[in-house]
């Protein structure tokens, strides 16, 4: 018999919570991360619920306005040519996705996965303890163009038909909500009900701290290899033989370096995104305001203001880009005045398919091995949901929801 019956690689919010799920399914778990719990992606995001962002990042108007927003030092997407004349698969594959009808259907399969985003994270919140660090006091977004308000009608309109319960609202009720925006705003939409986490690198601390209490196995070290046969897995972890009934790829924007797990042959790639903290400026909103045209939220954070959010294209090897981060401070002057300088920044990797739709699911590679990782501007939502999913096809159930959208075999 093996000495566990699920290792999980990856201590993400992903990882994380197949961790728990599966160990509160009365399995034994191993959870394998080579850095601390959380301090991936997961670290440093804009902390919303998003249970409403069922609207992948492609869309049809990216294809019209691709020129300005890849040549404009006030876009919120940027790409590395070099990047993207080495990944040519990911990004025709990208642009594909953003036709109308490829919009909606993936539109519809994460509204289907993002209904289900509080079952599945609710019962880790609260076996961690963690309810201290969410508040429920709806999310903004704000336009304050015309232009971008009438550009995301259609979108809007999607978003509704799918079930998402959003106000439209107009300047004097922004400015009412958010008296510190000194932003002249257009229109707004008030997702009521949505809520954030505070610190999410706290919650996944406090879920490995219930993690241990209950007897989970936690090895600090990088997995390189798997090798799947008829019983179990081995695992190669920093040059050690780890052995598991089976085993989770949950390593997020790194998952295709584990050899032999089938994550190798996978169009993922990552969408770069950063963040820039103010920790004078703890109490300067009540929620989180996503400014629409500049493609990042302000987030009220454990640590302080935190503006967390816009796309990069360039890989996972190149350094911080001081303009990505240059342009967010710019902009949150423009949202909030003068914010003097930013007590702390970060780039952060989030794990993307062209098709902004995660991989859930076994393994081409072996059916001992499950995929879970690409949840992309995603992945604090849906984490808890993955991880029970998880925890289903460890215990060899059918997954619930159905998971047929997050297949690897649709590559
Ligand atoms: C700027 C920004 C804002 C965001 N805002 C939001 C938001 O508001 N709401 C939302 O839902 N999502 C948001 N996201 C997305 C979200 O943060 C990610 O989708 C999510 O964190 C991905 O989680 P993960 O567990 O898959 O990956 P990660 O958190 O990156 O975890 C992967 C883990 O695997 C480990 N690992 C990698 N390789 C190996 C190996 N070989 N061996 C062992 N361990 C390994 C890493 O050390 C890491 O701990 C945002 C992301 C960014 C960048």
């Amino acid at each position: 018999m093996a000495d566990h019956d699920l290792a999980v690689v990856g201590a993400g919010i992903v990882g994380m919570s197949a961790a728990l799920w599966a160990q509160s399914r009365g399995l034994r778990v191993l959870l394998c991360d080579r850095a601390a719990p959380g301090s991936g992606a997961s670290f440093g995001n804009a902390g919303t619920i998003a249970t409403y962002a069922c609207l992948p990042v492609n869309s049809p108007s990216i294809l019209r306005d691709l020129p300005r927003l890849l040549t404009s030092a006030e876009s919120p997407l940027s790409l590395d040519p070099r990047h993207a004349l080495a990944h040519p698969r990911w990004m025709l594959s990208f642009l594909a996705n953003c036709r109308p009808a490829r919009v909606a259907a993936i539109a519809a399969a994460l509204a289907r996965l993002l209904a289900e985003a509080d079952a599945g994270l609710d019962p880790l919140i609260a076996l961690a303890e963690a309810e201290d660090l969410v508040v429920a006091n709806d999310c903004l977004y704000v336009w304050t163009t015309r232009a971008g308000f009438d550009g995301a009608q259609a979108g809007t309109d999607l978003r509704r038909r799918l079930g998402v319960a959003c106000d439209e609202i107009g300047p004097e009720e922004i400015r009412a909500l958010e008296p510190a925006l000194r932003l002249t705003p257009h229109r707004g939409l008030r997702f009521r009900g949505a809520r954030h986490i505070t610190d999410p690198q706290a919650l996944i601390g406090r879920m490995h701290s219930r993690f241990l209490a209950e007897g989970g196995t936690w090895l600090q070290a990088a997995v390189t290899a798997t090798r799947p046969d008829g019983d179990g897995v081995t695992l190669i972890a920093d040059g050690q033989e780890v052995r598991a009934a089976r085993a989770v790829i949950a390593a997020g924007a790194w998952s295709r370096a584990i050899r032999g797990s089938g994550a190798e042959h996978l169009p993922l790639d990552t969408e770069r995104g950063y963040h820039l903290v103010w920790d004078a400026h703890r109490d300067l909103i009540a929620r989180p305001v996503g400014w629409a045209e500049a493609g990042f939220y302000a987030t009220p954070m454990a640590q302080g203001l935190r503006l967390a959010g816009t796309v990069e294209i360039a890989g996972l090897d190149r350094p911080a880009n001081r303009k990505r981060l240059a342009y967010i401070a710019r902009k949150g002057a423009e949202m909030f005045g003068d914010l003097g300088p930013p007590s702390s920044d970060w780039l952060g990797f989030r794990p993307s398919f062209p098709d902004a739709l995660p991989v859930i699911g076994p393994s081409p590679a072996s059916d001992r091995i499950l995929l879970a990782f690409g949840h992309q501007h995603l992945g604090l939502t849906l984490g808890g949901i993955t991880g029970r999913i998880v925890a289903d096809l460890a215990e060899g159930r059918p997954p619930d929801p159905p998971i047929a959208d997050f297949a690897p075999s649709r590559f």
